[in-house]
């Protein structure tokens, strides 16, 4: 199995690289492939000394499942050319989400899409991600209404040039990738505005979500907040459930919920949080408890490393899926 890697110089790349030595992720050759800027750069993978190579049409030759991770404009055009080689693209950029030919996977809660694909399988965007894999167990229980995502969205969701923002910023320096400073601050903005006042991140939200879940008329609405976190994003979650339901069954199902853990414990002060949460595999949940201003409504607080379980993890999943 030849394994390609495309944007292995960037933040989820590297985590791609991490990822795959931590799990023994089996491969016969690895061809790591950037722009012209990192090529000739050299990578340790599994101990081995790589060099980046630069990023051609040429690349897909031989390859047999690549990992893409820069950019949606790279993927929108070299996307297609791997697939048309003969490889399987699993693709970290949002330019293939919400093509009805592409599935869109998240292994704990939709791994049967996965065989749907055309050589191209699509990595949902991160906050969704952390966010379905907490609402899978109270859609199969209970059934779902309505849905109110806010999320925190740590810098590194921007790549790099998100971390040095903050980073630069906390010294007293001016932004260069966000429009406003983030060091001290929160921009409720992510990505551009949509014609509904909405922003992408928080459409991409909204629909990823319905498809994921195979639930196309699920009510959900979304606001994206950038907050001066380094790393791991956090989503507060009102949930409107479709019957009643008793607390003891919704900690029962979420503690048995796959990829979840249920960190719920006030009285010692135990929630999730995004320093705990980064470095690590699992999507944390707690707040849990009862929305009082609806009917059948619940409300979770939901932290995740948008890095690992947001980005190279579940992309690596979906790769062990095949
Ligand atoms: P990043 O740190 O800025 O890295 C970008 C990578 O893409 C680098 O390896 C870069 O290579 C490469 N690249 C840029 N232009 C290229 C070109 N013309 N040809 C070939 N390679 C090129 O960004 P990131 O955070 O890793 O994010 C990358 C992608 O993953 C984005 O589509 C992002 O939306 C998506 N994603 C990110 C997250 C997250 O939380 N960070 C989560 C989900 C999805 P050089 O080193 O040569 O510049």
């Amino acid at each position: 199995m030849n394994l390609a890697i495309v944007g292995a110089t960037g933040n989820v790349g590297r985590e791609f690289i991490k990822v795959i030595e931590q799990r023994g992720f089996k491969y016969d050759d690895l061809r790591l492939f950037s722009s012209a800027r990192s090529a000739g750069s050299c990578v340790v993978v599994n101990g081995k000394e790589f060099i980046v190579e630069e990023l051609t049409e040429g690349a897909a030759d031989g390859i047999d499942i690549a990992l893409f991770s820069a950019g949606g404009d790279i993927s929108k055009t070299f996307a297609p050319i791997f697939a048309e080689k003969g490889a399987l693209v699993i693709d970290n950029s949002s330019a293939w989400r919400m093509d009805p030919a592409v599935p869109l996977v998240v292994p704990e809660v939709n791994p049967q899409d996965a065989k749907l694909h055309k050589g191209i399988i699509a990595n949902p965007n991160c906050s969704t991600i952390q966010s379905v894999v907490a609402l899978k167990p109270l859609q199969d229980a209970f059934g779902i209404k309505r849905v109110v995502f806010s999320t925190y969205q740590a810098v590194s969701g921007a790549g790099m040039a998100g971390i040095t923002d903050l980073e630069q910023g906390l010294l007293g320096k001016p932004p260069a990738n966000f429009k406003h400073p983030i060091a001290g601050n929160l921009i409720p903005q992510i990505d551009v505005f949509t014609d509904n006042g909405y922003t992408k991140e928080e459409m991409k939200m909204v629909l990823e979500t319905r498809k994921i879940m195979g639930l196309p008329n699920l009510r959900v609405t979304a606001t994206t907040v950038r907050v001066p976190v380094l790393n791991s994003h956090s989503v507060s979650m009102n949930v409107e459930l479709e019957s009643a339901f008793d607390m003891a069954d919704v900690f029962k199902v979420l503690r048995e919920g796959a990829g979840l853990v249920v960190q719920d414990d006030p009285a010692s002060r135990l929630y999730p949080m995004p320093l705990n949460a980064s470095g690590t595999d699992e999507v944390f949940v707690g707040r849990i408890r009862r929305d009082e201003s609806v009917e059948f409504g619940l409300n979770l607080w939901c932290v995740a490393d948008n890095i690992r379980k947001g980005a190279a993890l579940n992309t690596v999943q979906i790769a062990e899926l095949i």
